[in-house]
C-alpha cells in the first residue's frame, strides 16, 4: 500500500499520537503538514527528520486550533504549497479533569474548541478540494470517551461525543464524492496527555500515582495494557487505504476491550 502523491495534514502532531500518525503516513510516501504547539527547535527537528527519514515534503503549520482563521489558512496554505489536501487527520486535543461544579469555564471552552470545533473548521476548508478531486480520507481522533463517560471529564466527553456526530454527518455529505470520514477511538495510550492528567486525577480522587494508573486508567482496559501510538497510527494508515474505501461514518475502537464492557 502506498500513499505516494497524497498530501496529509495531521493536527496536533508535534507530540504523541499525532506525531506517530504523521510519521506513519510519511513512511507510506505521503507528504505531511505537521501542526501543534511546543518548542520551536524541537518541532523543526521533528519536521526535518520526517523529510529526511522518508524522502517526502514535510511542512509545519503553527495554526492554533482555537482560532478559526488560522485553521482555514493552514488548509489553504497546504493546498497552495502541496497541490491538495487528501488526508486530513483531526487529532489535536487537550484534557482537563475536574468535578462539574468546579470546572473552569475557560477550560470547557478550550476543550470544545480544540477537540471538536477545530475539526469542523478543517473539514469545512478541506471539503471543497476533496469533493472536486473525488477523493479524501478524514480521520478524527476521538476516544473511548466518544462512546462512554467517566466522571470529572465533562468537557472532554462532550467534545468527543460531538466529534462522533460530526464524523457521521461529514461521512454522509462526502459519501458520493469518494470521501470517507471515520473516528478512531483509543482507550488509554501512554502519551504526554495521559501523563499530565495524572496529578489532577490524584487530586480529584485522592489517590496516589500508582492507584490512578491501576485503579483509574488501566482499570477501564480489560487487556490491562496501554494502547501504543504506533497501533493507532497503523489503524489510520489502514483507513487511508483502498481496502477501507467502504468504511465511512464508523467509530472504530482501539481500546483493549474498554467499551465492550
Ligand atoms: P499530546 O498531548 O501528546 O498531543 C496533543 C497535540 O495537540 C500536541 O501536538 C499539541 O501541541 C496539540 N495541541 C494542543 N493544543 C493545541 C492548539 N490549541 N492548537 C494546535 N495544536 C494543539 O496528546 P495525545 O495523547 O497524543 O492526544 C492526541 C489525540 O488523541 C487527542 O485528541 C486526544 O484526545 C486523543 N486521545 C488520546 C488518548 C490517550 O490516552 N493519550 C486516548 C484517546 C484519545
Amino acid at each position: 500500500m502506498t500513499l505516494k502523491s497524497r498530501n496529509a495534514i495531521v493536527t496536533g502532531s508535534t507530540s504523541g499520537i499525532g506525531l506517530a500518525i504523521a510519521r506513519a503516513f510519511a513512511a507510506k510516501g505521503a507528504n505531511v503538514v505537521i501542526n501543534g504547539l511546543g518548542d520551536a527547535d524541537a518541532i523543526e527537528k521533528e519536521r526535518a527528520s520526517i523529510a529526511k527519514d522518508f524522502g517526502v515534503t514535510s511542512l509545519y503549520s503553527p495554526a492554533n486550533m482555537m482560532k478559526p482563521g488560522e485553521i482555514e489558512n493552514m488548509v489553504h496554505e497546504a493546498e497552495a504549497k502541496l497541490g491538495s489536501v487528501d488526508l486530513l487527520i483531526n487529532n489535536a486535543g487537550i484534557q482537563f479533569v475536574s468535578p462539574i461544579e468546579d470546572f473552569p469555564i475557560d477550560k470547557w471552552d478550550a476543550i470544545i474548541s480544540i477537540n471538536l470545533t477545530a475539526a469542523f473548521h478543517t473539514i469545512r476548508a478541506a471539503f471543497p478540494g476533496m469533493k472536486k478531486r473525488k477523493w479524501g480520507r478524514i480521520i478524527n481522533t476521538a476516544s473511548a470517551h466518544s462512546k462512554v463517560a467517566s466522571p470529572y471529564k465533562a468537557a472532554y466527553v462532550s467534545a468527543k461525543h460531538g466529534l462522533d456526530g460530526l464524523t457521521k454527518t461529514a461521512a454522509l455529505e462526502g459519501a458520493t464524492f469518494g470521501i470517507t470520514v471515520n473516528c478512531v477511538s483509543p482507550g488509554y495510550v501512554w502519551t504526554p496527555l495521559v501523563e499530565h492528567q495524572i496529578p489532577d486525577t490524584m487530586a480529584a480522587r485522592h489517590m496516589t500515582k500508582e492507584e490512578v494508573i491501576s485503579n483509574v486508567l488501566l482499570a477501564a482496559q480489560p487487556t490491562k495494557q496501554f494502547v501504543t501510538v504506533d497501533q493507532v497510527a497503523a489503524l489510520c494508515v489502514f483507513l487511508a487505504s483502498d481496502a477501507a474505501a467502504q468504511i465511512t461514518g464508523a467509530n472504530i475502537s482501539i481500546d483493549g476491550g474498554w467499551t465492550a464492557e
